[in-house]
């Protein structure tokens, strides 16, 4: 079969796609159908935690896929509760909704939000301020909570009562929370936006004055969670818990799964009948991510941290680099030459890298061995300077 022949012909025209069908993998090296070995630098868009095939992970989940893949959420699941108390107990939240995708997670999130202020306050209070470059999915709610005009068009009306805020504008954020704002949604480290990291100052400024006021601060963990940038969720670097927070992509190493994790305030909005999902919490996806959150110890998040400096102190300072940012093991690296002929030039040297607005974007597993970064580092600076 010609694969990309098939894929053009009958596929939807979403994605732009990268010449390579990829057909297996072993840690953080994938293969093509010519047998061709890459660095895997973008783990699937920060999917592939682990990497590809982790022998742990593989067996956690084809134990819970070969004794039941699948029930409803009328009966009681071993790897939901425990998935649920992992996540809780980890984070210090009281409650957690299982959902598929980064989408649904915030979907889910937004309606806990709007719920959370008609409950307390009565209709009104529906605004929720989302940030300039953002990104929080795909569907229409999400869209327009996304702050990126460019996404604002063809699939309107979008959904009302979202406002954008620049990131690091006090004054411009403090000039939305009015009486008729019931929630802050922010990404801590824009991804899709270009690898951002928000000051700590701005974030403190946000919460202190979200507090004051009663409304919700909401985190959208899709990509930063789940040991991505040195800890377990980005808003344990800025030194307060949120009231929701979101995540999806890693937590389940591969498989897919969305949670949303309450707080005590917001812990019991959404009652039976408010809010569902079919395949929420799949055992096989829970299994899976029971195994990614049992081994992201402190022994792993550290490694992270040391990793993500190696790939910035190697990259950084370089004559085609003109910045590097990001987090732990989610970097971005603004060249001074085109970009797309950068990521060619590293696929052709064998290392698969991504792309976030005007950077380059660096994702790998959280476990990728040492050597194997170095190799993925020399062959990118070859591919930079090439
Ligand atoms: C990827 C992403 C989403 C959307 O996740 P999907 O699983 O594609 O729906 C939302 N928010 C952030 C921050 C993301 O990176």
């Amino acid at each position: 079969m010609d694969i990309k022949a098939a894929d053009q012909k009958y596929i939807a025209h979403t994605y732009g796609r990268v010449p390579l069908v990829l057909t297996g993998g072993k840690g953080s090296v994938v293969t093509d159908d010519a047998g061709r070995e890459y660095i895997d630098m973008g783990s699937g868009i920060a999917v592939n935690t682990f990497g590809a095939a982790d022998p742990g992970w593989v067996q956690a989940v084809t134990a819970q896929l070969s004794a039941l893949q699948h029930t409803s959420n009328y009966y009681y699941t071993e790897p939901m509760a425990k998935l649920a108390s992992l996540l809780c107990e980890k984070t210090g939240m009281a409650k957690v909704f299982f959902s598929n995708s980064g989408a649904e997670a915030n979907e889910c999130a937004i309606k806990a939000a709007r719920k959370y202020s008609f409950d307390r306050y009565g209709e009104g209070r529906k605004k929720i301020i989302t940030l300039r470059d953002s990104f929080h999915g795909r569907t229409v709610t999400t869209l327009s909570a996304t702050g990126q005009d460019s996404l604002h068009t063809y699939f309107g009306p979008f959904t009302e009562g979202f406002a954008y805020v620049k990131a690091g504008d006090k004054e411009g954020l403090a000039a939305e929370v009015d009486e008729s704002c019931c929630a802050i949604l922010m990404e801590l480290i824009q991804g899709e936006g270009g690898v951002n990291v928000l000051d700590q100052d701005f974030v403190d400024f946000a919460v202190e004055l979200a507090r004051k006021k009663d409304i919700l601060i909401l985190v959208d963990e899709v990509q930063t969670g789940n040991g991505r940038t040195g800890k377990l969720y980005s808003w344990m670097h800025y030194g307060f818990r949120p009231d929701i927070f979101t995540t999806a992509k890693g937590l389940a190493g591969g498989l897919p799964l969305g949670a949303t994790v309450f707080n005590e305030k917001t812990g019991d909005v959404l009652t039976p009948g408010s809010h569902g999902s079919t395949f929420g919490g799949n055992p096989v996806c829970a299994a899976g991510a029971v195994y990614v959150l049992e081994h992201l110890d402190e022994e792993l998040l550290q490694e992270v941290k040391e990793k993500g400096d190696y790939i910035r102190e190697s990259l950084e300072g370089l004559p085609d680099v003109e910045e590097v940012t990001g987090m732990g093991l989610m970097i971005g690296v603004k060249l001074k030459k085109d970009l797309a002929q950068a990521v060619t030039a590293c696929r052709e040297k064998g290392v698969l890298v991504l792309t976030a607005h005007d950077k380059m974007r660096l994702l790998p597993p959280l476990n990728i061995p040492f050597p194997v970064l170095q190799e993925a580092v020399a062959r990118i600076k070859e591919g930079i300077e090439g």
